[in-house]
């Protein structure tokens, strides 16, 4: 994605492009190129000081064919309609290329929730509740957390709803901590489902995962349990992996000569994603340039931190053994990057293909709500195993129906079952 660009434009850019490549007529277009529904709302919040303050809210239905809306809410300084907008866009496709009965949503309140104590946090939450709490609920729209959002916050969300309409109904937020009816398994549900992709596509490229090697960048949720299901479940080595020091106040990356134990890392890592360095140097670690994750020798890249991160001036950086990138991330190419990526025949497994073991689980969360029985990490994890492979399967084959790259197969699959919900529903 272009760092210039409006994310909005960028989504509805994306979306003209898998509408031409499918032959979509205008009504299905002005449908889809625009959220259905958008909210945008005051929240007055009783500070501790005794003040009052007001924040705005948002909250962007983009699509409801398949399901009730589906899509975290973000807590953000720089939050706009646009950003919301685009990321409900991509949680429509999300959704649909995981094959989940849901379609997407997003919301956000602008605000550095860092800014905030804790009771002005849980006010802040219950204030945005009171607002949204008529178009809401598990058959209508179902929030989950996102940056600057918590479990904890999810549960305070959670009470206020129910509160509200006057019944217990854990199904109306996802994301919730587990001793609230989250689901077990989220935690390594978007790290895991990376792997479960990469497993499916180096099978499909014929290597072989036991002599393979992978560069991450990232060390937070995601690149975590993919470093740790690379090495585990593929019994692959990990090159290195990368993460912010909010000491020296810039990125690093970190390799050994062994390759890197992930789970030794993880237990120096704090909840931010961040190495402790002294322990690492201690170990043996050795620190190296923030970019040096993207010129490592290994077969797979897995990008797993932060957006735009593949470019037209990083991407001829990838070493030439990179076979698959598996973009753990949202949006961590460029459309220029891709470009490169592309002339490379690297096969790429899209972002929202990728890393949609998060929202996978987050509905397994909501139907183990609505059931009231709860399973247990096994069965989340194989039943995650299922849906990723079978989404990565439904891009690859239209990929080579269609002869095209996996990124437009995979807006290919997502536009076309959504086009087709709305004309069951006699909407188009
Ligand atoms: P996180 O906050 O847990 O971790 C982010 C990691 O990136 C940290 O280790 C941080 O130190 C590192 N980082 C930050 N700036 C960096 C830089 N300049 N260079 C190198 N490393 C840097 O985040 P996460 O939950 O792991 O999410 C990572 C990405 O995956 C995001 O794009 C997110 O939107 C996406 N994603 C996450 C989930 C999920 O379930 N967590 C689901 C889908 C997509």
């Amino acid at each position: 994605m272009s760092e210039t660009q409006n994310p909005f434009e960028t989504a509805q850019a994306q979306f003209d492009k898998g509408a031409d490549l499918l032959g979509l007529p205008d009504d299905v277009r002005q449908l889809l190129r625009w959220p259905l529904r958008e909210f945008h709302f005051r929240i007055p919040v009783k500070m501790d000081d005794g003040s009052t303050r007001v924040f705005t809210g948002f909250r962007v239905q983009h699509n409801d064919a398949r399901g009730p809306s589906k899509g975290g809410i973000r807590f953000h300084p720089n939050e706009t309609i646009d950003t919301v907008r685009a990321r409900a866009t991509w949680m429509t496709w999300k959704c649909a290329v995981a094959d989940i009965p849901l379609g997407g949503g997003k919301g956000g309140v602008i605000v550095n929730p860092a800014t905030l104590s804790v009771t002005e946090k849980e006010r802040l939450c219950r204030g945005w509740v009171n607002q949204m709490w008529r178009n809401i609920g598990p058959r209508m729209d179902v929030p989950a957390p996102d940056v600057g959002t918590t479990p904890q916050m999810m549960a305070w969300m959670m009470d206020e709803y129910s509160k509200l309409i006057g019944n217990f109904t854990p199904g109306v937020f996802t994301g919730k901590p587990v001793d609230m009816g989250g689901s077990l398994g989220r935690t390594e549900a978007t790290g895991y489902g990376v792997i479960y992709t990469v497993r499916e596509a180096m099978k499909h490229l014929g290597l072989d995962t036991k002599n393979s090697i992978a560069a991450l960048q990232g060390f937070g949720n995601v690149a975590q349990y993919a470093a740790i299901g690379f090495v585990e479940m593929l019994g692959g080595k990990v090159a290195c992996v990368s993460c912010w020091d909010g000491v020296d106040k810039k990125p690093y990356t970190y390799s050994h000569p062994a390759g890197v134990d992930p789970r030794f890392l993880q237990s120096i890592t704090d909840q931010y994603g961040t190495i402790d360095q002294a322990k690492a140097a201690a170990a043996g670690y050795v620190k190296e340039d923030a970019m040096a994750w993207i010129d490592k020798e290994a077969d797979v890249l897995i990008p797993a931190a932060l957006e735009n991160m593949l470019t037209a001036e990083t991407a001829p950086r990838i070493h030439q053994r990179v076979r698959v990138i598996a973009e753990g991330a949202n949006g961590p190419t460029t459309l220029e990057g891709d470009v490169v990526i592309k002339q490379r025949g690297i096969f790429v497994i899209p972002d929202f293909l990728c890393n949609a073991g998060g929202v996978t689980t987050s509905y397994f969360e909501s139907v183990q709500n609505d059931m009231n029985f709860y399973w247990n990490k096994e069965e989340v994890l194989q039943r995650l195993d299922h849906k990723m492979t079978k989404a990565f399967h439904d891009v690859l084959e239209m990929a080579e129906e269609r002869k095209v790259y996996m990124r437009d197969a995979a807006y290919l699959v997502a536009i076309d079952k959504v086009v087709r919900s709305m004309r069951l529903r006699g909407w188009v």
